[in-house]
């Protein structure tokens, strides 16, 4: 019923109190940041993650031609 009078803490979910500039608890910045901010909606998150998912992909494509080289290098 109260919990509007509280924030949570993105980053190790707390509630905290509004206004506090750094989390007590873990000491992270209340910028709403954190991978708890569901209701920060300036913040496109899903497209971040896509494009890191995606340069994971393209860091997957570069290094395994490298490693195929080293494991057929390896074995000769
Ligand atoms: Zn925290």
């Amino acid at each position: 019923m109260d919990s509007g009078e509280y924030n949570q803490c993105t980053y190790c979910g707390r509630t905290i109190f509004p206004g506090v500039a750094a989390c007590p608890y873990c000491h992270q910045y209340t910028d709403g940041k954190g991978p708890l901010g569901l209701g920060a909606e300036d913040t496109p998150r899903k497209f971040s993650r896509t494009y890191v998912i995606a340069g994971w992909l393209v860091l997957v494509c570069t290094l395994l031609p490298l490693l195929y080289a080293l494991y057929v290098w390896l074995t000769r």
